[in-house]
């Protein structure tokens, strides 16, 4: 008999499956679609233009992950961009982030804004560094039983005490404001400058369906600050061969390990017997037997779907119904017959801005309308765009003298306020986000070869991501660290014993980590070697 049973190849069942198998356990990967890779894959969606479909920049995957699974030799190879960000602007001018430049971009709007960037950037990376030695760990979890069960539990919360009680006062009052404000309080407490602000801002709404100024929003600006590229804090950067390279890297490195990985093959239930997991009916009607179940899933698609209600306690499934998912990202992909021509820095040749994360939202004020109007009818008359050229990078994608482009549009409802279905609006939104880019480059429209589009629904039905969520789950404060996906079950395992948790709807939440299934196979790992002894 299989020792585990992985619902899902996304990159945290895959890694999950990596570390158990590592250990000597015999693991099965079943994956629904016929790639395996979840949101990190890279598709052929137009003929001859090939991207990463969904996810599409990597920063937060994990060093040790990358590491242990030696998956540098299994063909991952990661490039930093030329330049972080390029923001065009409303009145002709635009601003450049990264490369060593910032401080002088950022003067040209506010001298003040330039002076405070080192200070800002030290208090900051301060909080990352603090996620970066909590995102491997599980955090401190809240247990049933006495003083004896709980006393392991109470140490990890003292040891994270004894660490936060390290960082000096000043420290202690921005984790609190990253962790409590929104991120436009917080960015107009350091900055003057719309610029500047919209160009750190736009992280806060990242997949967070809310507007800069909603409290909470700041620690969503500092989840997307916590990674790195090559040994590059902070720096976001492309995969050779796109998000799928990761995956397929993943994959080969599980294989070797022994990690037997099925695809087309959907779970449809969790079998249960005496109350605990089993294992598994496929939605052909087969059973597969293994002693843990792990799920890669977003935790409420699991709870709601695939278990049976009955053997759940009833305040715990009344708390998975209420799971709050549902990003407001819209994701299109381009197939372009040249590069885009921008009125504030023309030209059409490969220059370094060209290589960056082209933001077209050009301050927090334009963001929070985003949102504003998505509320009220779905989508934003103005949106908030993110457009990506991986081909600038990486030869592999598009034929020579060509392009592909991702959009990462955000702000769109996850359900349209007035019950119609996303079928119904997603060309017309396309067209809208086609041509906010065309507003600031005019050839954009015209080079569009071939286009993929894909609302919240359709990337509810592609991926699995209910209400198109991108991290399986909003991260609000009432959702993060001992709280995710509950209070209780932070630990990675349920109220199912021999059924565990291994996706993003865990600590430490959304993103390509891999962190929640390195996690997960620890917790996996210690009940087996408890069993055994
Ligand atoms: C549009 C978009 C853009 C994003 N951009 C970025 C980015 O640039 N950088 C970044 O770091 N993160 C990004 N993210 C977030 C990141 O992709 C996700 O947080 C991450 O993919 C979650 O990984 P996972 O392995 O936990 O789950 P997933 O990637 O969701 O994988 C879950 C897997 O389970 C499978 N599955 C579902 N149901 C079943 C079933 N019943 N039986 C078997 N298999 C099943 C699914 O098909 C899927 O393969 C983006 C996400 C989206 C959607």
């Amino acid at each position: 008999m299989r020792d585990a049973i992985i619902i899902g190849g996304g990159h945290n069942g895959l890694v999950c499956a990596w570390y158990l198998a590592r250990s000597g356990l015999k693991v099965t990967v079943l994956e629904r679609r016929s790639v395996v890779g979840g949101a990190a894959v890279t598709e052929e969606f137009h003929p001859g233009f090939r991207n990463s479909v969904a996810a599409y920049t990597v920063s937060l995957l994990n060093p040790k992950i990358i590491r242990d699974m030696a998956l540098a030799r299994h063909g991952l190879r990661i490039v930093e961009r030329p330049l972080s960000n390029f923001l065009p602007l409303d009145d002709g001018r635009y601003l450049k982030i990264g490369a060593g430049k910032t401080a002088t971009e950022v003067a040209r709007f506010s001298q003040r804004d330039a002076d405070r960037l080192d200070h800002y950037h030290r208090h900051l990376d301060a909080g990352a560094d603090l996620l970066r030695e909590l995102v491997l760990q599980t955090p401190p979890n809240r247990v049933e039983g006495g003083w004896l069960a709980a006393l392991p539990e109470l140490l990890k919360a003292g040891r994270l005490g004894n660490r936060m009680r390290k960082l000096s006062l000043e420290a202690q009052r921005e984790l609190l404001d990253l962790f409590t404000k929104s991120a436009g309080d917080y960015l107009d407490g350091w900055f003057e400058s719309d610029p500047i602000k919209a160009a750190y801002g736009f992280d806060s709404v990242v997949g967070n369906y809310a507007s800069p100024y909603t409290p909470g929003s700041a620690y969503v600006l500092l989840h997307h600050v916590f990674g790195e590229v090559n040994g590059s804090k902070g720096a976001w950067g492309h995969a050779i061969g796109g998000m799928g390279a990761i995956t397929q890297a993943m994959a080969r490195a599980a294989r070797a390990a022994g990690v037997e990985i099925r695809t087309d093959c959907e779970v449809a239930e969790v079998v249960l017997d005496q109350g605990r997991a089993r294992g598994v009916v496929t939605g052909e009607g087969e059973r597969l037997d293994a002693q843990a179940v792990v799920s890669n899933l977003n935790p409420r698609l699991l709870y709601t779907k695939l278990v049976d209600p009955g053997a759940l306690p009833g305040d715990f499934l009344r708390r998975m119904h209420a799971w709050r998912c549902g990003s407001g990202t819209f994701r299109m992909n381009v197939a372009l017959s040249e590069l885009p021509d921008f009125s504030c820095l023309p030209g059409t040749m490969a220059a370094e801005h060209h290589g960056s994360g082209i933001i077209i939202a050009p301050s927090l004020a334009y963001m929070e309308r985003a949102y504003h109007d998505a509320r009220s009818m779905g989508w934003s008359r103005a949106p908030i765009v993110e457009l990506l050229i991986p081909s600038t990078l990486d030869s592999t994608l598009a034929p020579p003298g060509q392009h592909v482009a991702s959009l990462f549009c955000q702000h769109v409802a996850p359900q349209l306020p007035d019950g119609s279905s996303w079928d119904l609006h997603r060309e017309q939104v396309a067209d809208l986000m086609i041509d906010t880019v065309d507003r600031h480059a005019p050839n954009f429209r015209r080079s569009v070869l071939g286009r993929q589009i894909m609302s919240p629904l359709d990337l509810e039905r592609t991926f699995g991501l209910l209400g198109g969520d991108i991290f399986h789950g909003a991260l609000s404060l009432d959702q993060l660290f001992s709280a995710r996906p509950m209070l209780g079950h932070a630990d990675y395992r349920g109220p199912v014993p021999g059924l565990y948790t291994c996706g993003a709807g865990t600590h430490p939440g959304g993103g390509i980590t891999g962190a929640p299934g390195h996690n997960a196979a620890r917790e996996v790992l210690r009940d087996f070697k408890r069993s055994a002894s």
